[in-house]
């Protein structure tokens, strides 16, 4: 099928990332979905125990734990992103439930 965008090039056809079904972009029939998960960016919080730690020991162990990872697989333990296509019936079914099986929700919302 020919489709006229403008450009006269048309856009790559996509699949479902759920269930495997064709999406066209254009049609507005599927969803780019895009997860970023960050490492907790939050500056950290020391205990009166934490400083009272020996650092060179902690330094080398550090390295030590870094030693069997590639440099992706340490990026991916701090950052994170996936970027998929959902046709819309898969997008809708998981929007509904991005974390898996219903999730714990925070307090007071169980
Ligand atoms: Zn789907």
């Amino acid at each position: 099928m020919e489709y006229l965008n403008g450009t006269g090039a048309p856009h790559a056809l996509q699949h479902c990332r759920r269930c495997g079904v064709d999406v066209q972009p254009g049609r507005g029939d599927g969803y780019l979905v895009r997860i970023q998960a960050l490492a907790d960016p939050a500056p950290p919080l020391f205990t009166p125990q934490d400083l009272a730690h020996d650092f060179r020991q902690e330094i080398v162990r550090l390295v030590e734990a870094l030693q069997g990872l590639s440099p992706q697989e340490a990026l991916e333990q701090v950052y994170c992103q996936r970027v998929f296509w959902l046709c819309g019936r898969c997008y809708r079914m998981w929007i509904e439930d991005p974390v898996g099986a219903g999730g714990v929700g925070p307090p007071g919302e169980r």
